[in-house]
């Protein structure tokens, strides 16, 4: 089984002195996991704290975008290699934030995630649909085109090297959560999409998390099926006893 994982995205959010004791209550609760991952993606400035505090504990860490080119004229953007710097794990890519706000469409969401996969880190491949998308019966086309971007660009072994997040922007910050059937089934077809597409156990292997107002109280029916490998966790992750009450709930289901 796949040991499920949970990565809380501080979006921008957080203060040094807030973070400090965010990060340290979650260090130290997280020693009581079992095979449950953890880990924390915060905003590039706090990543040298987050590398301070966490280091050799059970908290992984890394950041919530990064840019698609490795060095030069690019005023403001954070590359792979800087991020590697500071001993970063993860990195979320294509988040819907992201998509929307900053108009990073498929074609830049497979050129961030090749650069993620070469600095040797674990890009976290966020797909989802709008509202009016579900509502139009598009759910699996647009999860279908924002995974085929990364696959046809790079090949499904590239898979084996990232997590994807399932994330319907209508319940991303909304307090609505895909109910866990309606979750299972898109995953169920990511990973099916994967298998055909990647030899070996690529498939069998990836983790799927599920995002979009995952709280304790849901986290576990959430996790109990049997293709939802973890959360992607926002609003919640800023909460350090929350946070983890969603690990442990991750952590039982892992059993
Ligand atoms: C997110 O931003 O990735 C997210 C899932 O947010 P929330 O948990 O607040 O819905």
């Amino acid at each position: 089984m796949r040991a499920r994982l949970v990565a809380g995205n501080w979006k921008m959010n957080g203060s040094l002195p807030g973070n400090a004791a965010l990060l340290s209550a979650i260090r130290n609760g997280a020693h009581s996991l079992g095979k449950a991952r953890c880990a924390v993606c915060v905003p590039f400035p706090y990543l040298a704290q987050a590398q301070q505090s966490l280091a050799g504990s059970a908290v992984a860490w890394g950041a919530q975008n990064l840019s698609q080119h490795g060095k030069g004229a690019y005023t403001g953007e954070v590359s792979a290699a800087m991020l590697a710097d500071f001993a970063c794990t993860y990195v979320i890519v294509g988040h819907s934030e992201r998509r929307t706000l900053y108009g990073e469409d498929d074609a830049v969401v497979a050129a961030k995630f090749g650069a993620a996969v070469d600095a040797g880190l674990t890009p976290i491949l966020c797909l989802g649909e709008t509202l009016a998308q579900r509502e139009a019966g598009q759910t699996e086309s647009v999860v279908a085109g924002q995974l085929d971007a990364v696959l046809q660009r790079f090949g499904a072994a590239a898979l084996g090297q990232a997590v994807l997040a399932y994330e319907p922007v209508w319940a991303i910050g909304t307090g609505r959560t895909a109910s866990p059937e309606q979750a299972q089934a898109v995953h169920q077809l990511l990973r099916e999409r994967v298998a055909r597409a990647a030899a070996g156990a690529v498939a069998q292997e990836l983790r799927i998390l599920y995002g979009g107002s995952v709280k304790a109280s849901n986290a576990v029916e959430l996790f109990a099926m049997p293709d939802i490998d973890g959360g992607l966790i926002g609003g919640a992750s800023l909460l350090a006893d929350e946070f983890l009450s969603i690990c442990r709930a991750a952590d039982r289901v892992t059993g």
